[in-house]
């Protein structure tokens, strides 16, 4: 793992959420993306070396819309950035952590993406990701 590379908070509305994050971090969301896949849209504040990512779902079936509806708004996961996204889900399964991506996946931001179960991770949602070259 080299450094964390975004926090992600899940929201309700990022429209209405963009404001609070602007003033809090200083600066604009950077770029805005939806990931069909996920039912998901994302919005991305740059701060220093990490990001943080908000989270709206937009599909009531999606993960986010699922959390959201469990313990409401709040910090959702944890992304680390990796060098080779196989390798750790090979060395992670080896340790015996349970991935939910067995193999990496596209996911936002130009990155190959897989997650941990929180389970097995103290209850922290962990998602590894590898920038595509
Ligand atoms: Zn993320």
């Amino acid at each position: 793992m080299n450094k964390v590379e975004h926090i992600g908070i899940a929201v309700k509305s990022i429209q209405e959420s963009a404001r609070v994050f602007e003033l809090l971090l200083g600066a604009p969301a950077y770029k805005e993306e939806q990931v069909e896949s996920e039912g998901v849209k994302t919005a991305f504040y740059q701060v220093g070396e990490t990001k943080i990512e908000l989270l709206e779902a937009t599909k009531p079936d999606s993960a986010i819309a699922k959390f959201i509806e469990k313990k409401g708004e709040g910090v959702h996961h944890i992304a680390f950035d990796v060098t080779d996204i196989e390798k750790e889900i090979s060395r992670l399964s080896a340790e015996g952590f349970e991935l939910i991506h067995k193999t990496g996946k596209d996911g936002a931001d130009n990155k190959i993406i897989a997650f941990l179960h929180p389970k097995s991770t103290n209850g922290v949602l962990v998602e590894l990701c590898q920038e595509k070259l």
